[in-house]
């Protein structure tokens, strides 16, 4: 058991362009608690009328300071606790502070730069490099990604899930069972075998998270996401299965709506938005108090989910994340001030070992076979598990004489035997149930009897052997009985997983253990795999979520444009010519590795050549100087030394390059995801104030023109009107009845902004782009007027 308190350390964010500092000071020292001063400017402490006090000084594990890289982070917060939960303990890192202040970027990771993963992909990457390493266990790895919002838990790894709104992912429900441990009913396990599966999981939760995400809700600030990695380890032969779970934690933004009341008590004052988070510091609230019996986790889902994290069975890291500008000081105290509760907690971890109770009974069925076999050695008797008629007889005598005997000595002596003790007391039974039984004559009266004459001197040695097997025997019935219960338990927390095939077999999987060896993962290259990189991310189902089948021709061709001017192009176009590069790279260095390899192999057979020469010269001329040292040999062995050491560093490189390229990929589609839903957005919005509006448009955004025109117009962009706009039969010059008004985007970025327009057609083409012309000279006259204007 490690008892130890749970670590807490400090982020802060680099301040933003246009952001004034807040006034603070770092004192960082290497071997004990760092210290965080945050002074807060007279204009601002006006507000604390209460407190006085203008410097705050709270003590953390360490402080990340603004310049603080993802690397840095990880090694000393998540590392540490990476390494004990492959131990079998479990590990929980939670991020808390105001929106804004960078969890998200600290746990899971910018979406820019693949330096800027943050502490998921870390995490993966590194448990996933130790359990390689590692060959002495046989691992299996899960994920579960859970979202908390509103008191309703999602399953954001739900593969099939086409979701678009949060509710459309499944619910995921808390169940408590009577040893009060929780169960989380519907929060799918999906089985990871290697860094680049788990990674996929990662980012389809993060698509859920970020789709499922609209401006009503809020989900990003308002909700808490879980994300956990489950590792099970077990020695080959052993009964015995080790347990751990890391949950790595993006909790909800902790800003708080201020009271400002008279004098402003802001710091004092100031209530959670958030309610499981106001439930989350009562929770740290009464552990940190000593002799407090009850702890309120049950009050939210996210309190109860993590109660193993918070005061228990875990090893636990808090970051407190700061942005530190002028106007979030009151903000960043805040979670200072949580931070400090939080480290008075004390956890006890113990290492989460159990039986497995199907290894046992195989190992317990092998043993009693052995028994018995010793039992038939001895005895010359095969042993069965029914008595024989004969026997039976026997003991009925053998009772009948005990219940008559007067003597309040006599004692009914049947051996050591089982079978025969439970047969008597079932027989005294049905005696003391029907009490006329015992005036009839017992099953054995007509049967003389008969002494035992195998009494021999291995009697001891055999009673002890039967002893023993019937010991065994009821040890199985307590395991029989076990694995029904875990079943039963299994299928609880899955039951509503078992409507779909799909997903109950993936439970089934996580639920028992998987018994077969790793698959250690193939250390062989080729240069097929550096192609396959490429097209992993097609092999993914979850990547089909595309408009592109639901789309019409028109907004297509918008989207095309809508991508083009979007801002987050510019990332996709660079993270593109860096895979370009890595690409190369890779392929490059593969090339590079097949060579080293066939030089290697190259030199192996010289050296065999060398062999055979040598011997046959020995044959021909025997010499002393044969027998010895061949220089030429171990210049071989030297080059060939020389050759693995290159191969391996390449191989390495490789290897990161690998990780690289699919994080890059990731990193694309995810930038891309949230292009289409930004599209969407826009579109859907376009398309309502079309509606709203369905005659001349006045909008500066839109221009209105006629019929005709449209068509000329489609000539520029084909299709792109087809759906959105609406054409009116006739045309009438004057009249803005017939006029019709489009907005589309695909227009729109090639019209600047205008004010209402509405021109006449002429029904020629070439009249018609002068028409394009005109337009766009008065909108620039106009734009020109405004400028003047102002
Ligand atoms: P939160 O999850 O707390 O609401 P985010 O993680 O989304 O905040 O961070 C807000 C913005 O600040 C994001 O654009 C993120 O990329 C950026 N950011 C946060 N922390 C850092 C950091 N340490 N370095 C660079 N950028 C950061
Ligand atoms: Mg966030």
């Amino acid at each position: 058991m490690v008892k130890e308190t749970i670590r807490v350390y400090a982020r802060v964010k680099p301040l933003g362009r246009r952001q004034q500092a807040g006034s603070y000071s770092v004192d960082d020292e290497e071997d004990s608690l760092s210290s965080l001063e945050i002074t807060v400017p007279r204009d601002l402490a006006d507000g604390f009328v209460n407190n006085k006090r203008e410097t705050y000084k709270f003590k953390f594990q360490k402080i990340f300071d603004q310049e603080a890289k993802q690397d840095v982070v990880f090694d000393s917060i998540a590392k540490p606790v990476a390494e004990c939960v492959l131990a079998g303990y479990n590990g929980t890192i939670f991020a808390y502070g105001q929106t804004g202040s960078g969890k998200t970027f600290t746990i899971t990771g910018g979406a820019e730069r693949y330096s800027d993963r943050g502490i998921i992909p870390r995490t993966l990457s590194y448990v996933f490099d130790q359990l390689q390493k590692d060959s002495s266990k046989m691992y299996t790895t899960h994920v579960s990604y859970l979202e908390i919002y509103n008191e309703c838990g999602y399953d954001l790894l739900d593969p099939r899930h086409e979701a678009s709104r949060l509710e459309d992912l499944p619910k995921v429900t808390i169940m408590e069972d009577s040893d009060q441990n929780i169960h989380l009913k519907n929060l799918s396990l999906q089985q990871a075998t290697n860094e680049e599966e788990a990674l996929n999981l990662l980012f389809l939760g993060d698509t859920n998270r970020m789709i499922a995400e609209t401006p009503m809700n809020q989900a990003s600030s308002r909700s808490h996401c879980i994300f956990t990695i489950h590792i099970s380890s077990k020695e080959p032969g052993s009964a015995t299965i080790r347990r751990s779970k890391l949950h790595l934690v993006d909790l909800a933004g902790s800003e708080r709506v201020a009271k400002t009341g008279v004098g402003g008590h802001l710091l004092t004052e100031a209530k959670y938005i958030n309610l499981s988070l106001h439930y989350l510091e009562q929770v740290i609230i009464a552990l940190a108090e000593k002799n407090r019996s009850h702890i309120p986790y049950r009050n939210s889902m996210m309190t109860s989910v993590l109660r193993d994290s918070l005061g228990g069975n875990c090893m636990t890291a808090m970051i407190a994340t700061l942005s530190i500008d002028k106007r979030n000081i009151d903000e960043s105290i805040s979670t200072c001030r949580f931070a400090q509760r939080v480290a008075l907690i004390k956890n006890e971890a113990v290492l989460n070992e159990e039986i497995d109770p199907r290894l046992m009974i195989v190992q317990l069925k092998k043993e009693i076979q052995d028994l018995k076999d010793e039992l038939e050695l001895v005895t010359g008797k095969q042993r069965t598990s029914e008595l024989s008629q004969e026997e039976l007889l026997q003991l009925d005598e053998l009772i009948e004489t005990f219940l008559k005997d007067n003597d309040p000595d006599s004692t009914l002596d049947v051996g050591a035997d089982m079978r025969k003790i439970k047969y008597c007391f079932i027989r005294m039974k049905q005696l003391v149930n029907h009490p006329t039984i015992s005036d009839k004559k017992l099953l054995s009266q007509d049967i003389s009897e008969e002494e035992d004459a195998n009494k021999e001197s291995g009697e001891e040695e055999q009673e002890k052997l039967k002893h023993l097997l019937q010991q065994r025997d009821d040890e199985i019935n307590i395991l029989i009985n076990m694995l029904k219960k875990e079943k039963k338990k299994a299928q609880d927390a899955v039951s509503q997983l078992n409507a779909t095939s799909a997903c109950s077999s993936v439970l089934e999987q996580s639920v028992s253990i998987n018994l077969e060896d790793r698959q250690s993962p193939s250390s062989c290259f080729s240069l097929k795999e550096a192609k396959d990189f490429s097209s992993s991310i097609h092999r993914l189902p979850f990547l089909s979520r595309q408009t592109g089948g639901k789309m019409s021709l028109g907004c297509q061709e918008a989207f095309e444009v809508f991508k083009r001017d979007h801002a987050d192009s510019i990332t996709i176009e660079d993270n593109k010519q860096l895979l370009k590069q890595r690409f190369a790279e890779v392929k490059c260095l593969g090339e590079k590795l097949n060579e080293v390899r066939s030089k290697i192999n190259r030199l192996k057979g010289e050296i065999t050549q060398r062999h055979i020469q040598r011997a046959a010269l020995a044959v021909s001329s025997p010499s002393e100087e044969l027998n010895m040292f061949d220089p030429v040999e171990e210049k071989l062995r030297m080059q060939i030394e020389e050759e693995k050491k290159s191969y391996k560093t390449m191989f390495n490189r490789f290897k990161g390059l690998k990780v690289e390229i699919e994080h890059l990929q990731l990193l694309m589609e995810k930038v891309k995801m949230k292009m289409q839903k930004d599209f969407e957005v826009w579109w859907s919005e376009e398309a309502k104030n079309l509606q709203e509006r369905p005659e001349m448009v006045t909008s500066p955004n839109t221009v209105t023109v006629y019929p005709r025109f449209i068509k000329s117009l489609q000539h520029l962009s084909a299709n792109s009107f087809s759906e959105t706009t609406k054409v009116s039969p006739n045309e009438d010059p004057d009249g803005k009845n017939n006029s019709i008004t489009f907005s589309n985007p695909a227009l729109k970025t090639r019209t600047p902004p205008s004010s209402s327009t509405s021109i006449p057609l002429t029904g020629d083409s070439q009249a018609d782009a002068d028409i394009l012309a005109f337009i766009k000279a008065r909108q620039r006259i106009l734009q020109k007027k405004g400028l003047e204007n102002k």
